[in-house]
């Protein structure tokens, strides 16, 4: 089968496309303003949005969710997220503050961003599907869902072994979004940052070479080797 990776969007927010034969996942769904960078990504990989079969998300935040309530309103896309994430994704209940140490230019830089591609105008989606953990999605590249609460309690990480890739969400982030430090970490803002090491546990031994989170470049190697580079 032929299956690839597009990647939407940039080192502040990205969303990425896996399509196949069969059509195209979309996981998670960036910022309100991302229309027309997901239409051109698509169209340069010989697809449509009538291509998408579904959005699988890696939680329910606002910078992952942008252009969701959209697909499925005017394209019928069904929108899936783990069943404990489900209201946040609904807009029903609040997402957690920023905390930490900011690094004001940085930070600025990504609420900037953020507000110039749509973050403001971020529509609540009005009707999801829900999975759990373990569940194999019946979409293009077969997602795997494996539960990482710790950043928000429907966090998971999604497999697509059709692309050799492991979707870690907000779980880690190669690039601080708050100091602009490219580093390996746990995200800066989470609800329980405590679980999330204990989650990350899961992942251990998966083969999956590329790792890729919502925020920053993707990380070239295997979540073992990611693991190592987080507890430096
Ligand atoms: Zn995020």
């Amino acid at each position: 089968m032929n299956a690839q990776l597009i990647r939407i969007g940039d080192d502040l927010v990205a969303m990425h496309a896996v399509a196949t034969d069969e059509g195209v996942t979309l996981i998670d769904a960036g910022l309100p303003g991302d229309r027309r960078t997901l239409e051109r990504a698509l169209r340069a990989a010989g697809r449509g949005l009538s291509d998408i079969r579904g959005v699988v998300l890696t939680h329910g935040d606002s910078d992952h969710i942008g252009v969701a309530e959209w697909l499925r309103a005017t394209h019928g896309v069904a929108v899936h997220v783990h069943e404990d994430d489900a209201a946040r994704a609904r807009g029903e209940v609040k997402s957690h503050a920023p905390g930490g140490a900011w690094k004001l230019p940085a930070a600025a830089r990504f609420l900037f961003a953020g507000v110039r591609r749509g973050a403001l105008r971020t529509r609540s989606i009005r009707e999801v599907r829900v999975f759990r953990d373990g569940d194999v999605l019946d979409l293009p590249g077969r997602p795997e869902i494996i539960a990482l609460p710790g950043h928000s309690p429907g966090s998971v990480a999604i497999r697509v072994p059709a692309v050799d890739a492991l979707f870690v969400g907000d779980a880690i982030t190669t690039r601080n979004v708050l100091t602009g430090v490219s580093t390996v970490a746990i995200a800066p803002f989470s609800d329980a940052p405590e679980q999330t090491p204990d989650s990350l546990e899961r992942l251990r031994g998966l083969p999956e070479r590329r790792i890729v989170p919502g925020h920053g470049p993707e990380f070239h190697g295997s979540v073992d080797e990611l693991l190592g580079a987080l507890a430096r």
